[in-house]
């Protein structure tokens, strides 16, 4: 029988300098228990970091950033909080993406911001976390491989598993890839694009490109550059895209029916002061058509190298879009008029991958047949 969970002060001032969202409280579970072993998932993003904890929930959902004190290379913040300080650092303190442009570029770096966060839900009790499971992008190479799975055994944590990201996407978006049937899956996350096509539990083919959001941000700061001489920065980027994309379809519009605009804030590139810019959600469609281009090509790359009787499932099965992209407007009809094939837009893009992972840690190591067969397993459980 699971034991009440009665929350501790430590615990709760963790949580909320974490930013655990109070929401989740319910799930938990006393991690001062050393009986409960539990299983973690992680969806290690370029973007977004989030932890799954067995009997927990997703406890953990913020930017996978990290604020550290460069004298004494301590962390100062992760997530949200270190989120908070990027451009507005002074130079004793460094603020870093680990997985900045979809690739392990600061192993070290991805270790602390691992073992700070897992440290805080688990009150430094590592030791009850029984197996990791965690979720990285197809293309990541052995090397990077071999020294994540070395990151989690120098945490203390023996059982330690690395997947692809799209497969735990196709998962968390309710497929059943254990069947003999092609399944496509398109991530569209912060640093990488990912394209997979999975059949009996595993990916047969994958791709991916580097044009994704933190591209798409990088273009839009060049476009209003230019066409506005107006400087921005990231996260002012970030806030027009969320606010104004589409890529197909009717323009988004406000309640007035007019279309939707954003009034961007930062440096006139003339003078050098403060000044603002209006930006129209048109504008911000044509910087995504062209970034688009190279995602629509490696689209058609992707489809064109699928074995025929896998392709041949596609008809049916469409393709399943998550990842944090899957937001912008559009997107199935833009997909559909290339592929030709039904295209699914994910309920819940930035949780798809993490929903996989508490899947694929139920049923790791076995291959189920049907739906059902994975349903009457997790009852009996
Ligand atoms: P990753 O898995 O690489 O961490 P995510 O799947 O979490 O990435 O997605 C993060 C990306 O999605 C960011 O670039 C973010 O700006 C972008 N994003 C989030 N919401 C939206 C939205 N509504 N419209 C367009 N892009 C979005
Ligand atoms: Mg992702």
């Amino acid at each position: 029988m699971r034991k009440a969970f009665k929350p501790k002060k430590q615990l709760s001032v963790i949580n909320a300098s974490l930013g655990i969202r109070s929401d989740m409280k319910e799930e938990r579970i006393d991690m001062s228990d050393s009986s409960k072993k539990m299983a973690v998932g992680v969806d290690l993003g370029t973007s977004n970091l989030l932890i799954y904890v067995e009997g927990r929930g997703t406890v953990f959902n913020e930017p996978s950033i990290i604020a550290i004190d460069k004298a004494t290379k301590k962390v100062v913040s992760v997530g949200i909080k270190a989120a908070s300080l990027v451009g507005k650092t002074h130079e004793k303190v460094e603020v870093i993406r680990p997985l900045s442009g979809g690739v392990i570029a600061d192993v070290e770096m991805i270790k602390e911001l691992l073992v700070f966060t897992l440290d805080a839900i688990f009150l430094s009790k590592m030791d009850n976390i029984r197996k990791m499971l965690i979720c990285i992008p197809s293309e990541i190479t052995e090397t990077e491989k071999q020294a994540i799975c070395l990151l989690g055994h120098g945490m203390g944590i023996d059982n330690v598993n690395i997947d692809a990201e799209v497969k735990a996407a196709a998962i968390g978006n309710g497929l059943d890839i254990y069947e003999p049937r092609g399944q496509f899956v398109i991530d569209i996350g912060g640093g990488t694009t990912d394209f997979g096509v999975l059949s009996l539990g595993e990916v047969v083919l994958a791709k991916a490109t580097k044009v994704a959001g933190e591209h798409f941000d990088r273009q839009i700061i060049e476009h209003v550059k230019f066409a506005h001489k107006l400087e921005i920065g990231d996260q002012t980027a970030e806030r027009i895209k969320i606010a104004l994309a589409s890529i197909d379809g009717d323009l988004p519009v406000d309640e007035d029916g007019k279309e939707l605009t954003f009034i961007a804030k930062g440096r006139d590139q003339v003078e050098g002061l403060p000044q603002q810019a209006v930006i129209t959600a048109s504008e911000i469609r044509e910087v995504l058509l062209r970034c688009f281009e190279t995602i629509k090509s490696t689209l058609i790359a992707t489809l064109e190298a699928t074995p025929p009787e896998l392709s041949g499932d596609l008809v049916t099965n469409g393709i399943w879009v998550s990842g944090g992209g899957a937001k912008i407007l559009g997107l199935k009809q833009y997909f559909e008029n290339i592929a030709h094939v039904p295209v699914h837009i994910s309920e819940h893009p930035l949780t798809a991958v993490i929903n996989g992972t508490k899947k694929l840690l139920q049923f790791e190591g076995k291959h189920y047949f049907g739906e059902s067969r994975v349903g009457m397993e997790a009852r009996a459980q």
